[in-house]
């Protein structure tokens, strides 16, 4: 029997969130069942709940940044069992045969089903729905082992900011000594700069927020860059040998290219509505430099994170919220006012 579910939803495109009630199918031989404790709320859950990237399906319920306890499993379930602190990031299923998948990359995989707005495979049609929900079932294979000694709260935007950035630092080969840059310190961006010190980095951050300066060095920052003060920006030229770009919003790429030393790389992670503005090539050329970009991580790379912050006691500074509150968080989000991730404690959804 399909199982009811309360969660909050938009509607529609740019409409505030609500108290939504469906359904989600039934715990099958590989599945895992969770009872929601807290899910965090990612910039990319306002891009989609305003359709900002076009194709979200409609209702959605967002989010991508959940712990809770297992409360069920299908009889083929080996890893977990009732009682589990567990986690489910940004997906829920792939193909599981593709080179992506076998290379443990299903966030590549053709076939990904996405923790919300992605269509459901059992064929009814439905698209699935995100974590600003009571529970959620989930194939055995996506889920994740939340370590003891994290804080639960703490650690649910591990699932999302925390992987999105601990890939990319781990693909560009971040180790002690290497010189990392983090643009913008928001959810994403202040776990970058928590991982980055946490692997040996030398970390410099750019902000556009004079009051996150201190807070910067706090979270592990060597150097802050206030990013629109033109002589700051200079005096960070050929300083850099990888960069963390989180910023959800168009920008002028050009500053940061140049801020890389030779071979440097300026990753883009942050996905905005539109494009930014073009840059010279010769910025690049001239010191064989590169433009790459990262999606979250796959889910083997994703249990790897969580046991590193297990292992260095990271989790991310939150505001824990009611769920009541979210189309105030978004408002406060989109001014960049979150120290430095919501996180919405489930246990305020009232049937
Ligand atoms: P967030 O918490 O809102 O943080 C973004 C930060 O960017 C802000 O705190 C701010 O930092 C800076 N910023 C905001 N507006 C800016 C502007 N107009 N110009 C320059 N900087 C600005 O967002 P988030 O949850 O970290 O997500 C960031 C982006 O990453 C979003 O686009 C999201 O969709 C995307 N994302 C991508 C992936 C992936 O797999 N690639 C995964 C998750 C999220 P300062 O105050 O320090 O300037
Ligand atoms: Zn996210």
């Amino acid at each position: 029997m399909p199982s009811d579910v309360l969660g909050y939803a938009a509607a529609v495109a740019k409409e505030p969130l609500k108290p939504y009630q469906f359904t989600r199918r039934d715990v099958g031989p590989g599945d895992v069942s969770i009872k929601i404790a807290f899910c965090g709320v990612c910039h990319s859950d306002l891009h989609t709940a305003r359709d900002e990237w076009g194709g979200a399906i409609f209702p959605v319920v967002p989010g991508h940044e959940i712990v809770g306890h297992v409360t069920a499993v299908g009889d083929k379930v080996t890893k977990y069992k009732v009682g589990d602190t567990v986690g489910v990031g940004c997906l829920v299923d792939s193909c599981l045969q593709c080179e992506d998948c076998k290379n443990h990359n299903e966030q590549f995989c053709n076939g990904q089903v996405l923790t919300y707005t992605s269509p459901c495979k059992d064929g009814t049609g439905k698209s699935t729905q995100g974590g600003y929900s009571d529970h959620i079932v989930v194939r055995e294979e996506f889920v994740l082992r939340v370590p003891d000694g994290l804080d639960l709260a703490g650690a649910a935007p591990l699932l999302c900011a925390g992987i999105t950035t601990y890939s990319p630092l781990r693909h560009w080969g971040v180790k002690k000594g290497t010189k990392v840059g983090v643009v913008g310190i928001g959810g994403l961006g202040h776990m970058a700069v928590k991982l980055a010190a946490a692997m040996g980095a030398e970390v410099t951050v750019f902000t556009t927020s004079q009051s996150k300066v201190e807070d910067a060095k706090r979270l592990g920052a060597h150097h802050v860059v206030i990013s629109k003060d033109e002589a700051q920006m200079a005096a960070a030229a050929a300083t850099l040998d990888v960069t963390i770009d989180t910023v959800g919003f168009t920008h002028d790429l050009t500053p940061y290219i140049n801020a890389l030393r030779t071979n440097g790389t300026h990753v883009l992670v942050g996905a905005p509505e539109n494009p930014h503005p073009p840059f010279i090539p010769f910025s690049l050329i001239g010191k064989r430099r590169s433009i790459g970009g990262s999606c979250i991580g796959g889910i083997q790379e994703t249990q790897e994170m969580l046991d590193f912050c297990a292992e260095h006691k990271l989790t991310s500074d939150i505001e824990v919220i009611a769920i009541d509150y979210i189309n105030e968080a978004y408002e406060r989000m989109l001014k960049s006012d979150v120290k430095y991730r919501f996180v919405i404690d489930l246990s305020t959804l009232k049937k």
